[in-house]
């Protein structure tokens, strides 16, 4: 389902900074070789990543479902001098192409990819974080807010993709037969209610849940 009325999404592309020639390139392979592209951020949430990040100017940024690194890259893409991303994928076989495009970006050595289930990885990885981006498996959204919140400094962001799920929050049907729409309806009711937290729900794409941890 697309949000906006397709007229006006181009309009919006349009209006937007085109995509590095890197990610352009990564897009379309990814379009081309892997399966389920439609998960890759793409045009304009990329440069909604990128421009977030430049606001922000993390020093360390901790990314859940590298998937083929096209978020990650944007993400990158803000950080300040001497900083480093972390992205983490389950999927072994995403890293050689992740690889190939990190090495056209200017970001190669600030990207650290690892392989394994996210919650055991999050336990390996110290130092706070000033944005963690949430976008694998739908189902664990919560583990991972609760997983990172300690290592999240105070004032740091987590960002949520895919909280609006196709438009499928509001179903009452989906909400009763597909853990996924229920896992993400219940997230963003967790979040809302974390008094630890400021939370705003973008529509951008298909919905990005900010939550603004308040500082001490
Ligand atoms: N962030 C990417 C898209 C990520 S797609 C972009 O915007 O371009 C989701 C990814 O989460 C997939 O690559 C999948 O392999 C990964 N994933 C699913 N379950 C996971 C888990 N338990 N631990 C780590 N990664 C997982
Ligand atoms: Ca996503």
């Amino acid at each position: 389902m697309e949000f906006l009325d397709p007229a006006l999404d181009d309009y919006v592309a349009k209006s937007t900074t085109a995509e590095p020639d890197a990610l352009h390139k990564l897009n379309r392979e990814t379009h081309l070789k892997v399966l389920q592209p439609r998960m890759l951020s793409g045009h304009i949430q990329g440069r909604v990543l990128s421009m977030l990040s430049h606001m922000i100017r993390p020093e360390r940024i901790l990314e859940i479902g590298t998937y083929t690194g096209y978020s990650a890259i944007c993400l990158a893409e803000g950080l300040r001098e001497g900083g480093r991303l972390d992205t983490i994928d389950i999927n072994e076989e995403l890293q050689p192409m992740v690889e190939k495009y990190l090495a056209l970006t200017e970001n190669t050595e600030r990207i650290r990819m690892h392989i394994g289930p996210a919650l055991e990885v999050i336990d390996t990885l110290e130092v706070p974080f000033d944005i963690v981006f949430i976008d694998a498996d739908k189902i664990n959204y919560i583990n991972y807010y609760e997983a990172v919140f300690e290592k999240l400094r105070p004032g740091g962001y987590i960002i949520a993709d895919n909280v609006l799920w196709s438009g499928k929050v509001i179903d009452e049907s989906e909400i009763a037969e597909d853990p996924d729409t229920a896992a993400l309806v219940e997230y963003n009711r967790f979040a809302r209610a974390d008094e630890r937290t400021e939370n705003v729900l973008f529509p951008v794409r298909d919905g990005l849940m900010i939550s603004r941890k308040k500082p001490l």
